[in-house]
């Protein structure tokens, strides 16, 4: 397919990080939320920040149970009535947890079960769910296809197996989980047990096992590269940048890549493409 000039497509960062993940990808007309991490109200409070409208979002999608996943999303699915994709023992794992926490059952009204590995339509984007090595029942990256743009998001995950790296390849947009500097963890505060969960296969992704990824397997092909889900405890924004472009500039990367940083704390600029 031809590419769009027509700087349709683009992805916002809401809100990235253990206290809440959130992100807005859109076509010239399809709107889809990644992960409700955050509460309804702020991600309709940062969605207008970034001049966005949440009532115009087509549908959410889901990539884990983690409650930095999922916190907004009975309310959202409630607010908007859009459809819900998620797979089915993410939702079954969701249900289970909201019961034990308010003794309801919550309902959806609008749930689609997606399964991993499986591309499937949500109006003019093609979205492709890929399994990710991470903690929960049935965790998942995405891969999202619109206009000639490939979009790739790979954040919770305890490393990047050969799958992934494939999943990854062509993307012209890459948001990629930056979580914690190896030495601020293990020096940090965390009892060892939640330490050894974050650096273990199914935890979540160091600077420098991202850096690795970029040094060795990396195709060069985004024009934006985003760090994502940094740990505030463990890693620092500036570490973090620095690892990352020292990895992209071993392979003479760093002029022809535009490096953001997701916060926790406000929304990025959307990216547009
Ligand atoms: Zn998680
Ligand atoms: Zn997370």
């Amino acid at each position: 397919m031809l590419r769009n000039k027509g700087m349709s497509v683009s992805v916002s960062m809401l809100a990235s990080g253990s206290r809440g993940n959130c992100a807005v990808v859109s076509s010239a007309s399809t709107k889809i939320l990644v992960d409700a991490g955050i509460s309804g109200r702020e991600t309709f409070r940062r969605m207008k920040a970034i001049g966005d409208d949440p009532h115009t979002l087509s549908a959410i999608l889901i990539t884990h149970e983690h409650s930095d996943h999922v916190y907004g999303l009975a309310t959202l699915a409630k607010k908007l009535r859009i459809p819900i994709f998620m797979t089915g023992a993410t939702h079954q794992a969701w249900a289970r947890a909201m019961r034990n926490q308010n003794g309801v059952k919550p309902q959806l009204e609008k749930l689609e079960r997606f399964e991993s590995g499986h591309r499937f339509h949500v109006g003019d984007i093609e979205v492709k769910p890929f399994t990710i090595p991470h903690d929960a029942v049935d965790p998942v990256g995405f891969t999202f296809r619109a206009q000639g743009i490939k979009i790739g998001f790979a954040t919770d995950l305890g490393y990047i197996p050969v799958s992934v790296r494939d999943h990854l390849r062509g993307c012209d947009v890459l948001v990629m989980e930056s979580n914690h500097d190896v030495e601020m963890l293990r020096v940090g505060p965390y009892p060892w047990s939640v330490k050894q969960r974050v650096m273990s296969r199914v935890g979540h992704l160091s600077n420098l096992a991202l850096a690795d990824f970029f040094s060795n397997d990396y195709d060069n092909s985004a024009t934006f590269v985003v760090l994502a889900h940094l740990s505030e405890q463990n890693n620092h924004p500036e570490i973090a940048r620095r690892e990352a472009e020292r990895a992209l500039a071993c392979r003479g990367n760093l002029f022809c890549n535009r490096l953001l940083l997701a916060a926790q704390a406000e929304a990025l600029e959307p990216i547009r493409l």
